[in-house]
């Protein structure tokens, strides 16, 4: 992963939740445009999110999801912060 992927996972949360300034968003944009693998994750999260905020909505049993977002979780075994 060089320079550019990690600079652009670690603006992806806030690509996804649309915080970023207009400058920082096209550089995300013509990164994944770039690069496939960051695209890959970039889909994935985006995906995530909506089915998280879809998910809470509803009353009955989210269990599938929440091992899911687990499973993520010890995945990627970084430890947040
Ligand atoms: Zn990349």
């Amino acid at each position: 992963m060089g320079d550019h992927c990690e600079q652009t996972m670690r603006r992806l949360n806030t690509y996804i939740d649309r915080e970023l300034s207009e400058t920082e968003v096209r550089k995300v944009k013509a990164h994944l445009d770039d690069c496939p693998p960051c695209e890959q994750v970039f889909d994935f999260q985006a995906e995530m999110k909506r089915l998280v905020r879809k998910e809470c909505c509803t009353d009955d049993a989210p269990a599938r999801l929440r091992d899911w977002v687990r499973q993520l979780g010890t995945e990627k075994s970084k430890p947040a912060g």
